[in-house]
């Protein structure tokens, strides 16, 4: 018997968790109206069902140049000007009421400018009823019968119903009327809802579920200047003032409920049971609203006025008798019909002063609505999710639940074809055009308590199945008990007549005595038989009831381990949890340890890798510095050993001229003995020796020492000393040993001796001297102005009689060279290598110096 029910609707939280909510949208449909008698021009014309095209009105097209266009506007549906209220009412209403007794919301609004056809549409004149007395009949027709006895059903402020017992609600109604005491006198109503609609127009819905009782509840409020006016509250009058002057009533707040539906706090709703009485009430809280229209200088016009009708239903126990009670078991729907005010800009009604800002309130109430429907409509086709101001006006804000949530909303576009309104009306279609393409959730079925519609009949149907199917089968166990009852019961007697009519009649009243007494005696053979089945039953329940507690035993036994279980199961999760959380500050601490490490590492590796880049250096500089001390090493050893070499070459030339020069002396003192002897043995003295001649000065020097042979033994025959001295005989064709020492510098000089056929040495041998006649020996020194200079030092070979090689030094050229500008020590300057030099020749002059000492003192020996 499970079925689907209708929920309390609109719920927002279930809607805005899913997105595969099904949508729909916002259902605008258009009614043109009729254009009034005095209205020439039609600018509107219905194109197709759904279609209608706007023409500008001629002088607008005359004045605008031609910038208004014939546009077209479609619509879910259009109806032209031939509309029936029943049929409009079949297209919109009629599946709102469908959906109201279904448990789902609705919501109907007309949208228009001022004299559209907004109350037209909704409330009608007498004999064409709008949608209003029409939903409430068809409302009224579909539960008429299933309705609840008033009170049963109460409002619990808070936008909720609440569920009291018949007795509660029967108490009520007792009270009420004592309240009410003096009876109302029927006041005939200024509009009866009989003058709405004719009989045969009654529509009724065929999806009433008879398993539940319903009731319906109605309020009415108008909303002006963006405030709430109840406009069913009980008239208040100020005792104090004595004509009962009417007193301005107190707007009232928005609140929301439990399902987030918006509800006006402490608003009057009225409990109806019948179509005249709610028409009734509508058709108060109108005139209502006209007195004070009218007595505070509104335009009805410029206000909103919301009527909702409330629908409450809750099912009924299995037997049908009474509603279950519980709050929860209450389904709550209810459907707003919205005659909006007129659409129209301020300016064209040319308000003034407070009339102007109401007007003003007026349009930012619809602006409102119309920013909030662009909005909700860019959010739904963008995906964005920007904010709907709903709470910027009353209206949007009261009927934020059926955009947000979950609800139908159904809109009618009233449309006066007159060229007047022409303007106005462009802007009303561009909004209901915008308005199509916002969806609104669709209110779902939900499963409700698995009761189901019908499900008495059904029941029924289940038990005389049951009992047929039992029969079939030879009756059921306690059939005879059943049986027995229903002979009882059908051998129960009729009551007989029991009217007196006259008084001397004597059978009636022993024929009832007789009757009631074997009806008595039946019903004591009933009570025992009943007695005795519940005994039975009673026995067998005893039964059923010790079978279920040795079942319960042992449930409740595995509910304790099973209990035990889940607390070592809680104890070790909470250690599992405890470990974990251990586990994760050990990580972290890992974490950071392995970082550190890491970084440390790091570092080691710059530091190792520069250690290494500094020792190579190192290594490199020390070979470099090995490799200097070696070349400078072998610099020195080369140096020092040419040096030596030199000295002693020095050594050795000198002391060969020194050796001559004793020699020489030696012959001349021989000669001069000779001469002594001679001249003391009467010989006559031989000729001066001939004197070294003495030349002018010239650059080039040529001194001739005495010549003398290599070996001192060796005497010549002719005087050693030549005659005549010969410049230089290096042109002749003798063979020259060429002596050159390593250690002389080349000198860039433009006069070099040149000695053509010699034999160039850097150290005299005797093989070279055995093959030449003549030696020079190129000796450089320093001179005494700092300037380098050579000396040509020749000699004649001689062959020695031990077979040896002697040299006879006869001449010395020199070569010098000067430098006219530079001062001496430059040259230190210039020629850094040849400090060296210097010192050397310094010391090789100090070394002859010694020499010629020592001749000097073998001389004088
Ligand atoms: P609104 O409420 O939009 O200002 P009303 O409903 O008061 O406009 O309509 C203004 C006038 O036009 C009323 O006299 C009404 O009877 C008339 N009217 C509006 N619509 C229709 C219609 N469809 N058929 C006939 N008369 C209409
Ligand atoms: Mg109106």
């Amino acid at each position: 018997f499970l079925c689907y029910r209708k929920g309390k609707t609109p719920r927002r939280p279930a809607l805005k968790k899913t997105n595969n909510v099904e949508k729909d949208p916002v259902g605008v449909y258009c009614r043109i109206r009729p254009l009034g008698a005095e209205d020439e021009e039609c600018c509107v014309e219905m194109i197709s069902s759904s279609t209608i095209q706007l023409h500008a009105p001629d002088g607008l097209k005359a004045n605008r140049n031609g910038e208004y266009k014939e546009t077209q506007y479609s619509f879910t549906k259009v109806f032209g000007i031939n509309t029936g209220q029943m049929e409009l009412f079949e297209d919109v209403a009629r599946p709102l009421v469908e959906d109201l007794i279904q448990c789902k919301n609705g919501l109907l609004f007309t949208y228009g400018v001022t004299g559209s056809g907004k109350t037209y549409t909704m409330t009608g004149s007498p004999g064409e009823g709008g949608l209003l007395p029409r939903s409430l009949d068809m409302l009224f027709n579909s539960i008429g019968p299933f309705q609840a006895k008033r009170f049963v059903f109460k409002p619990d402020d808070k936008n909720g119903i609440d569920i009291q017992s018949q007795v509660d609600a029967l108490l009520e109604r007792q009270k009420r009327d004592s309240q009410q005491s003096v009876p109302k006198t029927p006041q005939k109503a200024d509009l009866e809802f009989a003058d709405m609609i004719t009989p045969e127009e009654s529509r009724k819905s065929k999806n009433i579920d008879e398993d539940c009782s319903y009731s319906v509840f109605v309020s009415y409020v108008e909303i002006y200047n963006n405030y709430i006016y109840d406009l069913l509250e009980d008239a208040q009058f100020d005792s104090v003032r004595p004509n009962k002057e009417f007193i301005p009533p107190q707007s009232r707040i928005l609140r929301e409920d439990q399902n987030h539906n918006m509800y006006v706090a402490g608003c009057t709703e009225v409990e109806v049971k019948s179509t005249e009485e709610a028409f009734e009430v509508f058709w108060k809280g109108q005139k209502k609203r006209r007195i004070a229209n009218t007595q505070l200088n509104r335009e009805s016009s410029r206000s909103h006025s919301v009527f909702t009708v409330k629908l409450a239903q809750a099912p009924l126990d299995a037997d049908g008798d009474y509603i279950l009670q519980d709050k929860n078991q209450v389904n709550v729907s209810q459907l707003c019909l919205v005659d909006l005010a007129g659409s129209e800009r301020t300016s064209r009604t040319r308000a003034e002063g407070s009339r102007l800002r109401e007007a003003g309130n007026i349009n930012q109430s619809l602006m409102t609505l119309r920013t909030c429907m662009e909005i909700l409509r860019e959010n739904q086709m963008c995906g964005t999710n920007k904010m709907v101001p709903y709470r910027d006006s009353k209206v949007t804000h009261l009927f934020k639940n059926y955009f947000d949530g979950e609800g139908k909303v159904k809109m009618i576009v009233c449309v006066n074809p007159k060229a007047d309104d022409y303007e106005e009306t462009v802007l009303v279609m561009r909004f209901a055009e915008m308005t199509q393409e916002v969806e609104v959730a669709r209110p779902v079925d939900r499963p409700i308590y698995h009761l189901a519609a019908g499900r008495r009949h059904r029941n029924q149907a289940f038990k005389d199945e049951l009992s047929r199917r039992l029969e079939e089968r030879g009756g059921p166990v306690n059939g005879g008990d059943s049986a027995l009852m229903n002979q009882l019961i059908e051998s129960l007697p009729a009551l007989p007549p029991c009217e007196l009519v006259d008084p001397t009649d004597d059978q009636t009243l022993p024929r009832l005595i007789e009757v009631l007494e074997q009806r008595h005696r039946i019903r004591q053979m009933m009570t025992e038989q009943v007695t005795h089945t519940a005994n039975k039953v009673k026995f067998m329940l005893q039964q059923f009831d010790s079978q279920m507690s040795s079942k319960d035993t042992f449930v409740h036994d595995q509910q304790s381990k099973l209990n035990e279980k889940e607390k070592v199961i809680l104890n070790q999760k909470t250690e599992i949890e405890r470990l974990e959380k251990k586990s994760k500050t050990l990580e972290y601490k890992i974490d950071i340890l392995q970082k550190t490490t890491e970084m440390y590492e790091q570092d080691k590796r710059s530091l190792q890798q520069e250690l290494e880049g500094q020792e190579q250096m190192l290594q490199k500089e020390l070979s470099e510095r090995r490799r200097m001390e070696q070349r400078m090493q072998g610099v020195v050893t080369d140096t020092k050993l040419k040096w030596e070499k030199e000295c002693e070459r020095r050594v050795n030339a000198k002391q060969l001229e020194m050796q001559n020069k004793l020699w020489v002396k030696d012959e001349k003192l021989k000669q001069l003995k000779a001469i002594v002897t001679e001249n003391s043995s009467g010989g006559s003295f031989p000729p001066e020796p001939p004197k070294k001649p003495e030349r002018p000065s010239r650059e080039r020097d040529h001194t001739m020492p005495q010549k003398r042979s290599a070996s001192p033994t060796a005497l010549p025959t002719v005087p050693p000393v030549r005659p005549t001295h010969r410049r230089s005989r290096s042109a002749g064709g003798e063979k020259w040993v060429d002596h050159k020492p390593a250690s002389n510098l080349e000198l860039d000089t433009v006069m070099q001796p040149i000695i053509p056929n010699a034999i160039k040495v850097s150290t005299p041998n005797e093989k070279a001297l055995s093959k030449c006649h003549k030696y020079v020996l190129r000796h450089q020194e320093l001179a005494s102005d700092g300037e380098i200079e050579t000396k040509l030092i020749k000699g004649d070979v001689f062959k020695t009689r031990g077979g040896g090689q002697a040299v006879q030094f006869t001449d010395i050229e020199t070569l010098k060279q000067e430098c006219p500008t530079a001062p001496r020590y430059n040259i230190s300057l210039k020629y850094p290598g040849l400090i060296m030099l210097l010192r050397c020749s310094v010391s090789l002059q100090m070394y002859f110096g010694v020499l010629f000492m020592i001749n000097k003192i073998e001389d004088s020996i």
